[in-house]
């Protein structure tokens, strides 16, 4: 279930784990890209929460505008614009509702994930944070839970993946053995999402 107080401690939760994780997102995307990512996350995860906390959002949907609006300006990188666009779709599926159900947050998050592959022009097996997002929204529609074990596999399974979308698609076959940055940053966020709003 998720409501505004579970959105946002999500954010919460979701900004620690950035930190937490800041150098190895960084280290993950030193071989296949620029080695920024984790300091790309960082600074948008807090910008989000500087701007949560200065003006306290008044409904569900307006927490994730305000993220979205905090990761598009703050991130820089190609991952930016593609968070914000994926809270920005979420923001506008919740509208009104102040509750969302399991099945509702399902489709949250297949609006989110329809942004991201709008707003990157990307699909599957082209070794993104897509390759986390499809497999694990199709994996909560039909089976109606997530769990951290399931997350970290879809994660793992871009390592053998052939890079055709962003800077990792410079590399050709030497991206193949390498797991992607955004799809492990993504799966944090699915991860904190699981513990928040108890989804497992
Ligand atoms: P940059 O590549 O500009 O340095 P980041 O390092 O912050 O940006 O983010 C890289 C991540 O962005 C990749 O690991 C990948 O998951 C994601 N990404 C890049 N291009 C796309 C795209 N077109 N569609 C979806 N995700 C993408
Ligand atoms: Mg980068």
């Amino acid at each position: 279930m998720l409501d505004r107080q579970t959105a946002l401690s999500w954010m919460d939760a979701f900004t620690n784990t950035i930190e937490e994780n800041k150098t190895h997102l960084s280290k993950l995307d030193n071989p296949i890209g620029d080695g920024d990512h984790g300091h790309n996350m960082s600074r948008g995860v807090k910008a989000a929460s500087e701007a949560l906390n200065s003006t306290p959002p008044n409904t569900l949907s307006e927490v994730f505008k305000t993220v979205a609006m905090s990761l598009i300006s703050k991130v820089g990188g190609a991952a930016g614009p593609l968070y914000g666009t994926a809270f920005l779709n979420m923001s506008k599926y919740i509208g009104d509702n102040e509750t969302l159900s399991k099945e509702q947050i399902a489709s949250m998050l297949e609006e989110g994930l329809n942004g991201i592959k709008t707003r990157g022009k990307a699909t599957t097996g082209e070794k993104t944070m897509i390759d986390l997002w499809e497999p694990a929204v199709n994996h909560f529609k039909e089976n109606g839970t997530l769990d951290a074990r399931i997350i970290d596999d879809y994660v793992e399974k871009t390592n053998p993946m052939k890079a055709t979308k962003g800077r990792a698609a410079y590399l050709g076959e030497r991206s193949i053995g390498h797991t992607d940055p955004g799809a492990t940053s993504s799966g944090l966020l699915f991860k904190t999402l699981i513990d928040t709003a108890g989804l497992s």
